[in-house]
Protein backbone atom coordinates (compact mmCIF):
# COMPACT_ATOMS: atom_id res chain seq x y z
CA UNK A 1 0.00 0.00 0.00
CA UNK A 2 1.01 3.65 -0.67
CA UNK A 3 -0.06 6.92 -0.49
CA UNK A 4 -0.87 9.18 -3.36
CA UNK A 5 0.73 12.72 -3.39
CA UNK A 6 -2.68 14.10 -4.69
CA UNK A 7 -5.85 13.53 -6.44
CA UNK A 8 -5.15 13.90 -9.53
CA UNK A 9 -2.53 10.90 -9.35
CA UNK A 10 -5.90 8.51 -8.43
CA UNK A 11 -6.70 8.73 -11.69
CA UNK A 12 -5.18 5.20 -14.21
CA UNK A 13 -3.79 2.45 -13.01
CA UNK A 14 -6.48 0.57 -12.55
CA UNK A 15 -7.26 -3.03 -11.45
CA UNK A 16 -7.56 -5.82 -14.12
CA UNK A 17 -10.29 -8.43 -13.41
CA UNK A 18 -10.83 -12.01 -14.16
CA UNK A 19 -14.55 -12.53 -16.07
CA UNK A 20 -15.45 -15.67 -15.18
CA UNK A 21 -19.07 -16.02 -16.91
CA UNK A 22 -17.16 -14.26 -20.12
CA UNK A 23 -14.32 -17.00 -19.81
CA UNK A 24 -16.37 -19.93 -19.19
CA UNK A 25 -18.79 -19.02 -22.44
CA UNK A 26 -15.82 -18.21 -24.79
CA UNK A 27 -13.61 -21.10 -23.29
CA UNK A 28 -10.68 -18.67 -23.04
CA UNK A 29 -9.44 -15.76 -20.17
CA UNK A 30 -11.63 -12.38 -20.73
CA UNK A 31 -10.23 -10.00 -18.53
CA UNK A 32 -11.93 -6.41 -17.78
CA UNK A 33 -10.13 -3.55 -16.84
CA UNK A 34 -12.21 -1.48 -14.37
CA UNK A 35 -12.79 1.86 -15.43
CA UNK A 36 -15.13 2.53 -12.92
CA UNK A 37 -12.46 2.25 -10.17
CA UNK A 38 -11.19 6.15 -11.19
CA UNK A 39 -12.29 9.22 -8.64
CA UNK A 40 -15.38 9.81 -11.39
CA UNK A 41 -16.17 6.34 -11.56
CA UNK A 42 -15.62 6.15 -15.57
CA UNK A 43 -12.71 5.75 -18.20
CA UNK A 44 -13.09 9.24 -19.40
CA UNK A 45 -11.30 10.69 -16.30
CA UNK A 46 -8.07 9.74 -18.11
CA UNK A 47 -8.98 11.84 -21.05
CA UNK A 48 -9.87 14.92 -19.43
CA UNK A 49 -6.84 14.90 -17.11
CA UNK A 50 -4.67 14.26 -20.30
CA UNK A 51 -6.46 17.27 -22.06
CA UNK A 52 -6.15 19.38 -19.23
CA UNK A 53 -2.76 19.35 -18.93
CA UNK A 54 -1.88 18.76 -22.33
CA UNK A 55 -3.81 22.36 -22.37
CA UNK A 56 -1.77 23.76 -19.74
CA UNK A 57 1.80 22.73 -21.07
CA UNK A 58 0.48 24.34 -24.27
CA UNK A 59 -0.36 27.63 -22.31
CA UNK A 60 -3.66 27.91 -23.58
CA UNK A 61 -5.11 27.85 -20.38
CA UNK A 62 -4.80 30.36 -17.46
CA UNK A 63 -5.39 29.69 -13.88
CA UNK A 64 -9.08 30.80 -12.75
CA UNK A 65 -9.36 29.51 -16.67
CA UNK A 66 -12.76 27.67 -17.47
CA UNK A 67 -13.05 24.37 -19.29
CA UNK A 68 -16.36 24.17 -21.21
CA UNK A 69 -17.43 20.25 -23.23
CA UNK A 70 -19.95 18.76 -25.18
CA UNK A 71 -20.59 15.50 -23.53
CA UNK A 72 -22.56 12.02 -22.40
CA UNK A 73 -21.70 13.29 -19.38
CA UNK A 74 -18.70 11.46 -18.26
CA UNK A 75 -16.17 13.13 -19.47
CA UNK A 76 -17.54 16.24 -17.95
CA UNK A 77 -17.62 14.53 -14.95
CA UNK A 78 -13.54 13.74 -15.46
CA UNK A 79 -12.91 17.41 -16.43
CA UNK A 80 -15.08 18.88 -13.35
CA UNK A 81 -13.22 16.84 -10.78
CA UNK A 82 -9.50 17.72 -12.35
CA UNK A 83 -10.68 20.98 -13.04
CA UNK A 84 -11.54 21.78 -9.23
CA UNK A 85 -8.31 19.96 -8.11
CA UNK A 86 -6.50 22.24 -10.56
CA UNK A 87 -8.71 25.82 -9.50
CA UNK A 88 -10.56 25.87 -12.99
CA UNK A 89 -14.54 26.81 -13.83
CA UNK A 90 -15.90 24.08 -15.98
CA UNK A 91 -18.70 24.82 -18.50
CA UNK A 92 -20.52 21.26 -19.30
CA UNK A 93 -23.35 20.52 -22.44
CA UNK A 94 -25.08 17.28 -22.40
CA UNK A 95 -28.05 16.27 -24.66
CA UNK A 96 -31.16 15.96 -22.48
CA UNK A 97 -31.28 12.24 -23.34
CA UNK A 98 -28.40 11.39 -20.92
CA UNK A 99 -28.95 10.01 -17.53
CA UNK A 100 -30.33 11.47 -14.70
CA UNK A 101 -27.74 10.54 -12.20
CA UNK A 102 -24.78 12.18 -14.66
CA UNK A 103 -26.74 15.39 -14.31
CA UNK A 104 -27.08 15.39 -10.94
CA UNK A 105 -23.76 14.37 -10.23
CA UNK A 106 -22.81 17.14 -12.62
CA UNK A 107 -24.43 19.59 -11.13
CA UNK A 108 -23.26 18.45 -7.42
CA UNK A 109 -19.54 19.20 -8.77
CA UNK A 110 -19.66 22.70 -9.29
CA UNK A 111 -20.04 22.63 -12.92
CA UNK A 112 -22.28 24.96 -15.12
CA UNK A 113 -24.60 22.68 -17.02
CA UNK A 114 -26.12 22.97 -20.34
CA UNK A 115 -28.78 20.83 -21.84
CA UNK A 116 -29.32 20.88 -24.88
CA UNK A 117 -31.88 18.28 -26.99
CA UNK A 118 -30.59 15.39 -28.53
CA UNK A 119 -29.71 16.28 -32.32
CA UNK A 120 -27.63 15.10 -35.62
CA UNK A 121 -24.37 15.93 -35.88
CA UNK A 122 -25.32 18.01 -39.20
CA UNK A 123 -27.43 20.34 -36.56
CA UNK A 124 -25.34 23.28 -35.32
CA UNK A 125 -27.80 22.58 -32.13
CA UNK A 126 -25.75 19.27 -31.68
CA UNK A 127 -24.26 19.70 -27.66
CA UNK A 128 -20.66 19.60 -29.64
CA UNK A 129 -21.44 22.40 -31.94
CA UNK A 130 -22.84 24.14 -28.59
CA UNK A 131 -20.25 23.43 -26.23
CA UNK A 132 -17.48 25.45 -29.22
CA UNK A 133 -19.68 27.75 -29.67
CA UNK A 134 -20.19 28.43 -25.95
CA UNK A 135 -16.10 28.08 -25.30
CA UNK A 136 -15.34 30.89 -28.31
CA UNK A 137 -17.67 33.45 -26.75
CA UNK A 138 -16.49 33.18 -22.88
CA UNK A 139 -13.11 34.64 -22.05
CA UNK A 140 -10.02 32.44 -20.95
CA UNK A 141 -11.79 29.59 -21.63
CA UNK A 142 -10.70 26.36 -23.49
CA UNK A 143 -12.68 23.74 -26.02
CA UNK A 144 -11.42 20.59 -24.68
CA UNK A 145 -12.82 19.02 -27.77
CA UNK A 146 -12.81 15.17 -26.53
CA UNK A 147 -13.74 13.99 -29.76
CA UNK A 148 -10.50 15.81 -32.17
CA UNK A 149 -8.24 16.65 -29.75
CA UNK A 150 -5.89 13.46 -29.69
CA UNK A 151 -4.45 14.17 -26.26
CA UNK A 152 -7.81 12.12 -25.29
CA UNK A 153 -6.60 8.88 -27.18
CA UNK A 154 -2.74 9.55 -25.65
CA UNK A 155 -4.16 8.93 -22.31
CA UNK A 156 -4.93 5.57 -23.26
CA UNK A 157 -1.10 4.48 -25.77
CA UNK A 158 0.72 5.90 -22.19
CA UNK A 159 -1.34 4.90 -19.82
CA UNK A 160 -4.46 2.21 -20.42
CA UNK A 161 -2.72 0.21 -22.73
CA UNK A 162 0.86 -0.45 -20.77
CA UNK A 163 -0.94 -1.18 -17.55
CA UNK A 164 -3.13 -4.06 -19.40
CA UNK A 165 0.36 -5.30 -21.10
CA UNK A 166 2.03 -5.40 -17.72
CA UNK A 167 -0.98 -6.65 -15.96
CA UNK A 168 -1.30 -9.38 -18.49
CA UNK A 169 2.59 -9.88 -18.21
CA UNK A 170 2.60 -9.27 -22.18
CA UNK A 171 0.63 -12.43 -22.93
CA UNK A 172 -2.74 -10.92 -25.11
CA UNK A 173 -4.52 -11.99 -27.89
CA UNK A 174 -6.88 -9.33 -28.50
CA UNK A 175 -8.71 -6.48 -27.16
CA UNK A 176 -12.15 -4.63 -28.20
CA UNK A 177 -14.42 -2.07 -26.77
CA UNK A 178 -16.76 0.17 -28.44
CA UNK A 179 -15.89 3.66 -29.65
CA UNK A 180 -17.39 6.94 -28.16
CA UNK A 181 -14.97 9.48 -29.36
CA UNK A 182 -12.81 6.25 -30.38
CA UNK A 183 -9.89 7.99 -28.13
CA UNK A 184 -9.76 4.19 -26.09
CA UNK A 185 -10.10 1.94 -29.05
CA UNK A 186 -7.59 3.30 -31.26
CA UNK A 187 -5.34 4.59 -28.55
CA UNK A 188 -5.18 1.00 -26.75
CA UNK A 189 -5.21 -0.66 -30.00
CA UNK A 190 -2.26 1.57 -31.22
CA UNK A 191 0.28 1.06 -28.05
CA UNK A 192 -0.52 -3.01 -28.14
CA UNK A 193 0.06 -3.39 -31.76
CA UNK A 194 3.52 -1.48 -31.35
CA UNK A 195 4.07 -4.07 -28.68
CA UNK A 196 3.19 -7.50 -30.08
CA UNK A 197 1.95 -6.65 -33.67
CA UNK A 198 0.00 -10.25 -33.66
CA UNK A 199 -2.81 -9.06 -31.05
CA UNK A 200 -5.86 -8.32 -32.59
CA UNK A 201 -7.67 -5.46 -32.49
CA UNK A 202 -11.40 -5.40 -32.94
CA UNK A 203 -14.47 -2.83 -32.59
CA UNK A 204 -17.53 -3.40 -30.16
CA UNK A 205 -20.01 -1.31 -32.41
CA UNK A 206 -23.56 -1.02 -30.88
CA UNK A 207 -26.24 -0.52 -32.97
CA UNK A 208 -27.52 2.94 -34.85
CA UNK A 209 -23.28 3.68 -35.06
CA UNK A 210 -21.60 3.59 -38.44
CA UNK A 211 -18.05 2.38 -38.04
CA UNK A 212 -18.81 -1.01 -38.14
CA UNK A 213 -19.64 -1.02 -41.98
CA UNK A 214 -16.66 1.92 -41.99
CA UNK A 215 -14.38 -1.39 -40.96
CA UNK A 216 -16.18 -3.97 -42.69
CA UNK A 217 -16.96 -2.13 -46.07
CA UNK A 218 -15.37 1.36 -46.03
CA UNK A 219 -18.84 3.18 -45.58
CA UNK A 220 -20.14 5.00 -43.04
CA UNK A 221 -23.50 3.49 -42.54
CA UNK A 222 -26.04 2.89 -39.62
CA UNK A 223 -28.64 0.52 -38.88
CA UNK A 224 -30.82 0.43 -36.07
CA UNK A 225 -30.50 2.38 -32.62
CA UNK A 226 -29.37 1.71 -28.94
CA UNK A 227 -29.91 3.52 -25.67
CA UNK A 228 -26.36 2.27 -24.54
CA UNK A 229 -25.03 6.05 -23.17
CA UNK A 230 -21.39 7.64 -24.25
CA UNK A 231 -20.96 4.88 -27.67
CA UNK A 232 -21.79 4.53 -31.26
CA UNK A 233 -19.86 6.73 -33.35
CA UNK A 234 -20.79 8.22 -36.99
CA UNK A 235 -17.72 9.99 -38.22
CA UNK A 236 -13.93 9.05 -38.44
CA UNK A 237 -13.23 11.22 -35.31
CA UNK A 238 -9.53 12.33 -35.25
CA UNK A 239 -8.90 10.34 -32.32
CA UNK A 240 -10.08 7.21 -34.70
CA UNK A 241 -7.18 8.10 -37.25
CA UNK A 242 -5.34 5.22 -38.07
CA UNK A 243 -6.52 3.12 -35.25
CA UNK A 244 -5.44 -0.45 -36.12
CA UNK A 245 -8.92 -2.14 -36.68
CA UNK A 246 -8.64 -6.13 -37.66
CA UNK A 247 -11.98 -7.08 -37.18
CA UNK A 248 -15.43 -5.71 -35.70
CA UNK A 249 -18.99 -7.12 -34.45
CA UNK A 250 -22.19 -5.46 -34.11
CA UNK A 251 -23.53 -5.62 -30.78
CA UNK A 252 -27.04 -5.47 -29.56
CA UNK A 253 -28.63 -3.40 -26.41
CA UNK A 254 -30.36 -7.06 -25.72
CA UNK A 255 -26.55 -8.92 -25.81
CA UNK A 256 -25.21 -6.72 -23.86
CA UNK A 257 -27.59 -5.53 -21.71
CA UNK A 258 -27.23 -9.78 -20.26
CA UNK A 259 -24.00 -9.23 -19.85
CA UNK A 260 -24.82 -6.22 -17.63
CA UNK A 261 -27.43 -8.57 -15.97
CA UNK A 262 -24.57 -11.41 -15.43
CA UNK A 263 -21.82 -9.69 -13.94
CA UNK A 264 -23.68 -7.81 -11.27
CA UNK A 265 -25.68 -11.32 -10.49
CA UNK A 266 -22.93 -13.58 -10.70
CA UNK A 267 -19.89 -11.82 -10.00
CA UNK A 268 -20.86 -8.89 -8.03
CA UNK A 269 -19.92 -6.35 -10.48
CA UNK A 270 -22.27 -3.09 -11.14
CA UNK A 271 -21.72 -1.35 -14.87
CA UNK A 272 -23.30 0.19 -17.65
CA UNK A 273 -24.85 -0.83 -20.70
CA UNK A 274 -21.45 0.19 -23.12
CA UNK A 275 -19.27 -2.30 -20.74
CA UNK A 276 -21.41 -4.87 -21.31
CA UNK A 277 -21.83 -4.36 -24.92
CA UNK A 278 -17.63 -4.55 -24.74
CA UNK A 279 -17.86 -7.64 -22.90
CA UNK A 280 -20.20 -9.73 -25.38
CA UNK A 281 -17.62 -8.31 -28.20
CA UNK A 282 -14.78 -9.70 -25.95
CA UNK A 283 -16.21 -12.74 -26.00
CA UNK A 284 -17.00 -13.08 -29.55
CA UNK A 285 -13.20 -12.18 -30.33
CA UNK A 286 -12.23 -14.92 -27.27
CA UNK A 287 -14.52 -17.60 -29.79
CA UNK A 288 -12.84 -16.41 -32.93
CA UNK A 289 -9.37 -16.45 -31.12
CA UNK A 290 -9.64 -19.85 -29.96
CA UNK A 291 -9.51 -22.20 -26.86
CA UNK A 292 -7.43 -20.64 -24.21
CA UNK A 293 -7.62 -17.00 -25.70
CA UNK A 294 -6.70 -14.06 -23.38
CA UNK A 295 -8.91 -11.21 -24.40
CA UNK A 296 -9.06 -8.01 -22.68
CA UNK A 297 -11.66 -5.36 -22.91
CA UNK A 298 -13.07 -2.26 -20.91
CA UNK A 299 -15.54 -1.95 -17.78
CA UNK A 300 -16.09 1.85 -18.77
CA UNK A 301 -18.31 3.11 -16.00
CA UNK A 302 -20.19 2.32 -12.63
CA UNK A 303 -23.51 1.24 -13.01
CA UNK A 304 -24.46 3.65 -10.36
CA UNK A 305 -24.72 6.28 -12.83
CA UNK A 306 -27.48 4.65 -14.09
CA UNK A 307 -30.05 3.36 -11.55
CA UNK A 308 -33.32 5.31 -12.98
CA UNK A 309 -32.33 3.38 -16.47
CA UNK A 310 -30.57 0.02 -17.31
CA UNK A 311 -31.46 -0.76 -13.37
CA UNK A 312 -35.10 0.93 -13.13
CA UNK A 313 -37.46 -2.20 -14.27
CA UNK A 314 -39.63 0.58 -15.80
CA UNK A 315 -37.52 1.98 -17.77
CA UNK A 316 -36.17 -1.16 -19.17
CA UNK A 317 -39.65 -2.34 -20.11
CA UNK A 318 -39.97 0.97 -21.75
CA UNK A 319 -36.85 0.07 -23.66
CA UNK A 320 -37.74 -3.34 -24.48
CA UNK A 321 -35.13 -5.16 -22.32
CA UNK A 322 -36.00 -7.84 -19.59
CA UNK A 323 -35.73 -6.25 -15.97
CA UNK A 324 -32.60 -7.18 -14.55
CA UNK A 325 -34.03 -9.61 -11.56
CA UNK A 326 -36.96 -11.31 -13.73
CA UNK A 327 -34.21 -12.17 -16.50
CA UNK A 328 -32.35 -13.22 -13.37
CA UNK A 329 -35.02 -15.88 -12.65
CA UNK A 330 -36.05 -17.16 -15.96
N1 LIG B 1 -18.59 4.09 -22.27
C1 LIG B 1 -19.06 5.19 -21.65
C2 LIG B 1 -20.08 5.02 -20.58
C3 LIG B 1 -18.59 6.46 -22.01
O1 LIG B 1 -19.08 7.56 -21.39
C4 LIG B 1 -17.63 6.58 -23.05
C5 LIG B 1 -17.13 7.93 -23.44
N2 LIG B 1 -17.97 8.70 -24.24
C6 LIG B 1 -17.20 5.41 -23.69
C7 LIG B 1 -17.68 4.19 -23.26
C8 LIG B 1 -16.28 5.44 -24.89
O2 LIG B 1 -15.00 5.91 -24.66
P1 LIG B 1 -14.20 6.69 -25.79
O3 LIG B 1 -14.69 8.10 -25.80
O4 LIG B 1 -12.78 6.59 -25.36
O5 LIG B 1 -14.44 6.03 -27.10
Amino acid sequence: MHTAPNSLALIGNTPLVLLKGPSEAAGAEIYGKCEFANPGASVKDRAALSIIEDAEARGLIAPGGTIVEGTAGNTGIGLALVANAKGYRTIIVMPETQSREKMDTLRALGAELVLVPAAPYSNPGHFVHTSRRIAEETPNAIWANQFDNIANRRAHITGTAPEIWEQMDGRIDGFTCAAGTGGTLAGVGLALKERDPNVTIALSDPHGAALYEYYANGELKSEGASVAEGIGQGRITANLEGAPIDTQFRISDAEGYEWVRRLLDEEGICVGLSSGINVAGAVRLARELGAGSRVATILCDTGFRYLSTLYNPEWLEAKGLAPLREAAAA
